[in-house]
């Protein structure tokens, strides 16, 4: 008999396209358990060495068999502070799974629903009781509150630690909270994660932007050490004609006013409706966020990719889920120009389509426009997702080293300035959910090294 592996459960295309909860409905028992029992607890783990946090996969999947689900949240625990999110966000297939040796001659084994299955059982059941922490008197400071910052402190409480965070927004979880959709993320999760983080001893302090009232040399002076984990929240743009008009927004913007100011709603103060078409340019994760974000709200919700569907670099999962939802895919077009009418309001674009060339050093094809192509598309709204850096905010008026990309050095998480630590997409440029977590537990151990 054929080894496959257990599907999950999802919502319909043409439900999900009406509503806002979430795609995957997540393993129940008996489907967590025929999915554990796939494994083969290999000697050699290699989905251990695939995993960045280096979860002890095989020893949690051991104990799912066994029904002990307490002690499959603990071993994940000893690695992962934000396991429900992980369970849903981080590229499994690229790291993990892509390691599992089930995956060579068939489906590897699905451990990224099998660690959101008992993370979600944890938190329904309320494994997290804290146990009592005794406190050293040192006092810590995280500027943001991404995984970097939540993980960091969430370390740092657990050894002892009095940790403040900043926030400059009014909601904790950085792009958990205004990124990622809740279709893919639902916010009670995040929430859940930070309640627990709370519990824990962790202050929260939002509506405060680092760099202003309060700045870097400040908190600096006042703790013992401070984690900058400010993200890389500043949108790209392409520079072309009409970029300025009312109706171009970033990726960003919209998804945070989706979904931090409910912009779905009539009312909301930053509504987005009576919109009819519009373009989404990238073909990332953020731009498949975007478009099926808008798509929900009843907009001919259309891609444009200047490459091929194959170059595509979101995950494969979403875009599939993005073609079952009747999201247009235009690839190998790229916008030169936004047409606008005399309110400065979007009417359309002009287009070009892009031939593909060589690979490059970096394996991506290049791309060249093939002018004679140029054509009118029409439309109401058009989104850019083309990536971010980080927002230099926080670090005003300190001399933080910078690299030419606009990076925070650090060696280690040590950056240039005495007892500040770094880590997350302010120092590696935009990436992941887990790289960022990696970041904040390897900043909190050095603080403590360095504490000592
Ligand atoms: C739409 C979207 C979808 C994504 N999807 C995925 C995915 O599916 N899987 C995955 O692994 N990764 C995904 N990513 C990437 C991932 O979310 C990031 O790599 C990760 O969140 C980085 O974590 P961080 O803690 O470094 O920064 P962030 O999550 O950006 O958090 C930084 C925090 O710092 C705060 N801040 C900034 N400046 C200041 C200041 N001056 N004062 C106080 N606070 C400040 C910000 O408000 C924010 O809350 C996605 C990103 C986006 C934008």
């Amino acid at each position: 008999m054929e080894d496959k592996k257990v599907k999950g459960r999802l919502q319909s295309p043409e439900e999900r396209i009406t509503n806002f909860n979430e795609v995957e409905y997540g393993f129940n028992d008996e489907e967590a358990l025929a999915e554990a029992s796939r494994c083969l607890h290999c000697k050699v783990p290699r989905c251990v060495e695939g995993c960045p946090v280096n979860i002890m996969i095989p020893e949690f999947i051991a104990h799912i068999k066994d029904g002990d689900i307490k002690a499959a949240y603990e071993v994940i625990s000893r690695s992962s502070s934000l396991p429900a999110i992980c369970g849903r966000v981080c590229p499994q297939e690229k790291q993990c799974e892509a390691m599992c040796v089930k995956g060579i001659k068939g489906d590897a084994i699905s451990i990224g629903s099998l660690e959101r299955y008992v993370a979600d059982q944890a938190l329904i059941n309320n494994f997290n009781a804290t146990k009592k922490i005794e406190q050293n008197g040192k006092r810590i400071a995280i500027v943001g509150s991404g995984p970097a910052g939540l993980t960091c402190a969430g370390d740092l409480a657990k050894a002892g630690y009095d940790v403040t965070i900043f926030e400059i927004l009014h909601k904790a979880g950085g792009v958990l909270t205004y990124g990622i959709p809740e279709f893919r993320l639902p916010k009670d999760i995040v929430a859940k994660e930070v309640k627990s983080l709370k519990k824990l001893g962790v202050r929260i302090n939002t509506n405060v932007p680092i760099g202003n009232a309060i700045t870097l040399n400040d908190l600096q002076k006042e703790y013992d050490a401070v984690f900058v984990g400010s993200g890389a929240g500043l949108p790209k743009f392409m520079g072309i004609p009409g970029e300025d008009a009312n109706e171009v927004f970033s990726a960003n913007e919209i998804l945070t006013r989706i979904n931090l100011m409910g912009a779905y709603k009539d009312t909301s103060k930053t509504p987005i409706k009576n919109l009819k078409k519009a373009y989404v340019i990238g073909g990332g994760n953020v731009a498949m966020d975007a478009v099926r974000s808008l798509k929900r709200l009843g907009v001919d919700a259309h891609l444009m990719y200047r490459r091929s569907e194959e170059e595509l670099p979101a995950r494969k999962m979403e875009v599939e889920h993005a073609k079952d939802e009747g999201i247009v895919f235009d690839v190998l077009t790229n916008p030169v120009r936004i047409l606008t009418d005399e309110n400065n309001s979007v009417i359309g674009m002009e287009v070009v389509n892009m031939v593909l060339g060589e690979a490059g050093e970096d394996g991506r094809r290049s791309v060249t426009e093939d002018e004679k192509s140029l054509h009118k598309v029409d439309c109401d709204m058009v989104v850019m997702a083309l990536g971010t850096s980080p927002n230099h905010e926080a670090l005003k008026g300190s001399d933080i080293n910078l690299s030419d990309r606009g990076l925070i050095v650090v060696e280690g998480t040590k950056t240039s300035l005495d007892n500040v630590y770094a880590g997350g997409d302010a120092v590696t440029g935009a990436a992941t959910v887990i790289l960022a977590m990696e970041a904040g537990k390897k900043a909190a151990k050095e603080i403590i090294d360095n504490l000592k």
